[in-house]
């Protein structure tokens, strides 16, 4: 398993699939999947979760939508538009492409899930929220104030935070969890191996729709160490994502099926 999302960036996708003759935990195969924006809501629609509606085109933007830019490094020069020609005013110069969203409006809630391919069980390891400028500031500035100051939100990634999610909500959790693993199978055999995350937001009717999917480690994992809420409620001693998976590992190595979890 990759240990960072920013690690990949500096490989190429190739590099990981042919060249690199070490066995990774994880299934490297997907990675082709979560980076490219089309490929990804395939992914998602074959898992059969509800995700936000894309866009094909400005003309079609017909609610709030958030315009992202391909290759963008966590968030950096997203935007929201609510028209075709709203779009069009901020839009700018947009080189490299984009995909426009539906946006959704209620909270981000990031699940940090580990499958075990040697106990065929899901498990929910942590959750998390973002820390994202300047969206998450905005509200520091009084309602009044802010048309005057004409502020542009943006998504930049600057930090996370832990999240303990209601109990009501869990059983979607783990349900939306466990499609997408079924869905990895049918892109790649052996499908999603050890930490993954569904990046999400959970409406006010309680409806989590994913937006994105990351096949291995996320940085919003940094906050469980040493443990999580949800790892010593399941193991009742602390437990972080590189623990789980070095648990994995001795499994896999005492078993001898070492096989099972990498590729
Ligand atoms: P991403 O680069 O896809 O991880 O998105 C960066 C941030 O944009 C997320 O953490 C959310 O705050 C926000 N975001 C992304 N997609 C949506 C969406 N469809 N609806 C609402 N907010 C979103």
């Amino acid at each position: 398993m990759v240990p960072h999302g920013s690690f990949i960036s500096y490989l190429s996708l190739d590099f990981i699939e042919q060249d690199f003759n070490v066995p990774l935990v994880g299934n490297k195969y997907l990675f082709k999947w979560e980076s490219d924006r089309t490929l990804e809501r395939r992914w998602l629609e074959d898992a059969g979760i509800p995700f936000p509606r894309v866009y094909d085109t400005p003309g079609e933007i017909d609610g709030p939508a958030i315009v992202k830019l391909f290759g963008a490094k966590g968030g950096q020069g997203y935007f929201v538009a609510n028209s075709s020609r709203d779009f069009h005013e901020r839009a700018g110069n947009l080189e490299g492409g984009y995909q426009i969203q539906e946006y959704i409006i209620g909270v981000p809630l990031y699940f940090h899930f580990f499958y075990s391919p040697l106990s065929d069980e899901l498990e929910l390891l942590s959750i998390d929220k973002r820390y994202e400028s300047n969206i998450d500031g905005i509200g520091r500035i009084p309602a009044a104030d802010q048309p005057a100051l004409g502020i542009r939100p943006s998504y930049t990634v600057v930090g996370n935070f832990p999240v303990v999610v209601r109990e009501s909500l869990l059983e979607q959790v783990f349900d939306i969890g466990e499609r997408v693993v079924a869905a990895s199978r049918t892109i790649s055999p052996k499908g999603l191996i050890g930490p993954f995350c569904l990046e999400t937001i959970c409406t006010s009717d309680m409806e989590i729709v994913t937006f994105e999917i990351s096949a291995r480690i996320v940085a919003g994992t940094n906050p469980f160490v040493p443990s999580s809420p949800y790892t010593y409620f399941k193991y009742g001693k602390d437990i972080s994502c590189g623990r789980r998976i070095a648990m994995e590992i001795r499994d896999a190595l005492a078993t001898e099926s070492m096989e099972e979890v990498t590729t």
